[in-house]
Order: structure tokens, then C-alpha cells, then sequence
């Protein structure tokens, strides 16, 4: 038996998902956040259409059940669509998803029993020329106001088996009890194969829309990545770099930057080779990050075997605390460099500028300057920090 409903499970399940209508833990809390933002509209679209077709039956009540007509006016314009508007007004100002699904179930039993009281009280026709309405009320709460399935079966099975008691204590025929209970329980059916298939694409699409937004945050992680060192690139640098420095001027805090060149490394390539040097940056850079202290600090790959580190809150002369520090580092990582006329490992060049608050100019000038020391570092011999002029 198992394995028959197991291949029939098979047949039926959406692609392959679960057909769970329970997420574990915490998410399930998320999914009805969810949930709840994704059909609130329709909810609120399903109230108001309650609202016109509960009210606009009035309109044939006199020809229909003519002796009850006062007391169903009562009943729909009394009970009934004041629960519905509660609950309409409640989904624009409160978001608890929960209370509106259990307000949900009061609007469709308040409609069917109020149905089902209307019927008890008549005594002018028989309770079959009320199922029509106990049926349309079942099928509502399934379809129109966006139930859950476990709400909205409940709302149905409580609607039809109060119809169908009242019936039977209305001593209704046979037949008509046989026939109208059957009714009930398609109804009943439809509803809930058609409101457990809407859960579940619902479930369905909260799963894959959290799979895409991972993916793209993680694509959003890689493209702001320089692919070899892993550090930071230099479009994310450019994008940075403004906003570090407006965020300096208002907190008013001074903010460096460094710019760090590899010595002789055409040099390096041209004589271990391509792969080598790509090893060599790799390295370099992993030992340039290291020195990055504060969380808002950035190290970048600034260009082909440049790198550049942005320090917020960092005066001139911690960073040039710093640059000293990261040219010693690689100094002592002992990276062979077989043909430099300057050391017999690899080594690096540093300019270093600093914004401090009331000084004039941009972002651009930090760089300008930056680069300007480092051409300095360069011209006076290499393997050292040269600092921009105050
Ligand atoms: P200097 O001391 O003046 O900085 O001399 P240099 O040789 O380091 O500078 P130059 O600008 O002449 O050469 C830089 C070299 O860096 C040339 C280029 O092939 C190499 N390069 C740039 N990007 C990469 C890379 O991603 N991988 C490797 N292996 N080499 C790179
Ligand atoms: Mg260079
Ligand atoms: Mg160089």
C-alpha cells in the first residue's frame, strides 16, 4: 500500500519539492512573513468581493425567503460584513499573518452559519434553497481570501457539518440530506485540493526565491572580487573610495590612503615567468590585507601588481606606521627575486597620503597625491614609504 501511495506521490509532486505543507523551524515563521506580503493584495481584493457578493444576496432575500428577510438583512449587514471589514481594515494596518488567517476563518463560519441560523429560523421554505449559499461560502473561503490549507479546511468542514446537522434537525427528507451532504463533501474537496496546490506553489516559490537571492549575492560578492587575489577590485576600489571619503568629512575624521607597488616585477616575470608572478601577487596581497585593522578599512587590487588600502579614522602618521610595517612584512615573506638590483627578495614601493578635516579637494586629489609619493618611493631608490607632502 505504502509503496503504491509512494509512486503515486511521485507522479503528482511539483518537480522535487517536498509536498510538506510545514517548513521546519524558523522558517516557517519567515515563509508566513512571506506569505503574507505576496497575498496580501489578492486577500484584500477577496474581502472586498465578499463584501459585494454577501451583500448584494439582500437584494433577492424579499423574493426568496420573504417571511426572514428583516433577520437575514440583520445578519449580513449586522454580523457578517462587519467582520469582513474588520478584518480588511486590519490587513492595512496590522501584518500578523496568523491573526488575519484566523480572522479568515471567522468571516467564512460567521457567513455559513449565519447562512445556516437564517435556515433554522424559516419556517416558510425548506433547507435545501440554502445550500446553494453554504456551498458558495465553502468554496469562497478555499479560493477567494487566500487561506492556508489548514485554515480554510477548517472555516469548510465547520461550515458544511453545521449546515448539514441543522439540516437533519430540520428533519429535512432523506434524499435531500443524502444529496446535499454529498455536496458538502465535494465542495469541501475541491477547496482543498485547490487551495493545497496554492500552498504549496507557494512554499515552492518561497524556496527557489530564496535560492536566487543567495545566488545573487554571492554574484554580487564575486563581481566586486579581483578573481586572482581575491581582495577587493578595482571597480569596487572606485565605487568605495567616494563614499569613504564623504563618510570622513561628515564624522570629520581623518582618512589615508596607500598606494603599494611591486618592485622590478616585469623583472620577476620575465624571469620565473607568468605563473609565478601571479603566485607572487597572490602572496603579496594576502600579506598587504593582513594590515587592514578596522572592519571599514579596504585593501584593493588597484592595477596590474598595485595594490591600495583605504584607512578610515587613520592620521598620517599611523598610516605611515602602517606602510612601513606592510613593506617590511613582504620583505620577510622571502619571495626570491632572481634579477632585482635592489635586493635578492621581493620588495615594494609606498606612497601614502592623508585627508584630514578642512583640507580642500576630493577623493581624486588623495589619489593624485598617493601616487605622487609613491613615484617619489620609486625615483629615490625603491623598497621604501615615501609620504605626500603636507
Ligand atoms: P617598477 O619597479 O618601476 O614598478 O617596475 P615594474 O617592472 O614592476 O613595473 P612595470 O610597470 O614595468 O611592469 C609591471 C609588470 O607587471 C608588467 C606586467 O606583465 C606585470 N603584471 C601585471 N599584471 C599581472 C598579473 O596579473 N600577473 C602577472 N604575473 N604579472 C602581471
Ligand atoms: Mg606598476
Ligand atoms: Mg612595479
Amino acid at each position: 500500500m505504502s509503496s503504491v501511495l509512494k509512486r503515486l506521490s511521485f507522479y503528482f509532486r511539483p518537480g522535487d519539492n517536498s509536498l510538506s505543507l510545514r517548513f521546519p523551524g524558523a522558517r516557517e515563521t519567515a515563509f508566513r512573513h512571506y506569505c503574507f506580503k505576496q497575498s496580501v493584495g489578492l486577500i484584500r481584493l477577496g474581502h472586498f468581493l465578499g463584501i459585494f457578493f454577501y451583500g448584494s444576496v439582500a437584494l433577492i432575500d424579499p423574493y426568496v425567503i420573504p417571511t426572514i428577510a428583516p433577520v437575514a438583512f440583520l445578519m449580513r449587514f449586522g454580523i457578517v460584513i462587519p467582520v469582513i471589514v474588520a478584518s480588511l481594515i486590519y490587513s492595512f494596518f496590522m501584518k500578523n499573518e496568523t491573526v488575519l488567517q484566523l480572522m479568515g476563518i471567522l468571516m467564512v463560519t460567521s457567513a455559513g452559519i449565519s447562512a445556516v441560523l437564517m435556515m433554522l429560523w424559516d419556517p416558510g421554505v425548506g433547507g435545501y434553497i440554502y445550500i446553494g449559499g453554504v456551498l458558495l461560502v465553502i468554496l469562497y473561503g478555499y479560493i477567494f481570501i487566500r487561506l492556508r490549507f489548514f485554515y480554510a479546511s477548517l472555516a469548510g468542514w465547520v461550515v458544511a457539518i453545521s449546515y448539514l446537522l441543522a439540516a437533519f434537525l430540520k428533519h429535512e427528507d432523506w434524499p435531500v440530506l443524502i444529496s446535499n451532504s454529498f455536496f458538502c463533501l465535494i465542495a469541501n474537496a475541491i477547496g482543498m485540493s485547490a487551495s493545497y496546490s496554492f500552498e504549496l506553489s507557494l512554499r515552492n516559490q518561497y524556496v527557489t526565491s530564496i535560492g536566487m537571492k543567495r545566488v545573487n549575492r554571492e554574484l554580487q560578492r564575486l563581481s566586486n572580487l579581483d578573481s586572482l587575489t581575491k581582495i577587493a577590485n578595482r571597480r569596487f576600489f572606485d565605487t568605495r573610495l567616494d563614499y569613504y571619503f564623504e563618510r570622513a568629512k561628515i564624522t570629520s575624521t581623518p582618512m589615508s590612503l596607500i598606494i603599494i607597488d611591486v618592485d622590478f616585477f616585469k623583472a620577476y616575470n620575465d624571469s620565473l615567468g607568468h605563473l609565478s608572478g601571479d603566485d607572487c601577487l597572490v602572496r603579496v596581497a594576502d600579506r598587504v590585507r593582513r594590515h587592514a585593522k578596522s572592519s571599514g578599512d579596504l585593501t584593493a587590487r588597484f592595477g596590474g601588481e598595485e595594490f591600495a588600502m583605504i584607512l578610515v579614522d587613520c592620521p598620517r602618521e599611523v598610516a605611515a606606521q602602517i606602510a612601513e610595517e606592510i613593506r617590511r612584512e613582504v620583505m620577510t615573506l622571502g619571495i626570491r627575486h632572481p634579477c632585482s638590483p635592489i635586493s635578492t627578495v621581493i620588495t615594494i614601493s609606498l606612497g601614502v597620503a592623508t585627508w584630514v578635516p578642512g583640507k580642500d579637494g576630493g577623493s581624486g586629489k588623495l589619489v593624485r597625491e598617493a601616487d605622487a609619493a609613491l613615484y617619489r618611493a620609486k625615483a629615490n631608490g625603491r623598497n621604501r614609504v615615501e609620504m605626500a607632502r603636507e
